[in-house]
């Protein structure tokens, strides 16, 4: 088995593994390997195999010792994750816990640390609520013992 970093034609860089050089070469030839995170086929390796004897001018003396990068040009930095099924299933999780509140807690928006804080001195009744609490509030509250839980947010639901 070898393995070799790979980048599609967005720039996007992953790692894959053939039985040969021989195998990845038909295999990309063939378009049968896709990037993981766009689906392009449009795939080429991002390091120069060593030692290929090459029969363009590339024997030009002094070319080898500066070979142009391969691939394709970079775009900027994204972040990307390739998730194995522990991730996707922490993910769905999330989601259902996230859509769970959403639907059976009281949605109490920016009044939330007060009415948290009510809540834990008994002044009202005890309920499932989310709302918004700036991260100082949410400190305080948990300073005065109650317990508040933040919502983890994922990756594609910010801004
Ligand atoms: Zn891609």
């Amino acid at each position: 088995m070898i393995s070799f970093t790979l980048a599609c034609d967005c720039g996007h860089e992953f790692e894959s593994w053939f039985s040969s050089s021989a195998a990845f070469e038909q295999q990309t030839k063939r378009r049968l390997v896709t990037c993981p995170m766009c689906g392009s086929a449009k795939v080429g390796k991002t390091v120069m195999a060593p030692a290929v004897a090459r029969t363009d001018n590339r024997t030009r003396k002094g070319a080898a010792e500066t070979p142009p990068p391969a691939g394709p040009v970079p775009q900027p930095a994204q972040p990307h994750a390739v998730l194995g099924e522990p991730e996707r299933q922490l993910r769905d999780m999330i989601r259902a816990l996230r859509k769970h509140v959403a639907e059976n807690a009281d949605y109490v928006g920016r009044k939330f640390p007060e009415e948290a804080r009510q809540m834990h001195h008994g002044e009202i009744e005890h309920r499932s609520i989310w709302g918004e609490a700036s991260a100082e509030e949410a400190k305080a509250l948990a300073e005065e013992g109650v317990e508040v839980h933040p919502l983890p947010l994922l990756p594609d639901e910010r801004n």
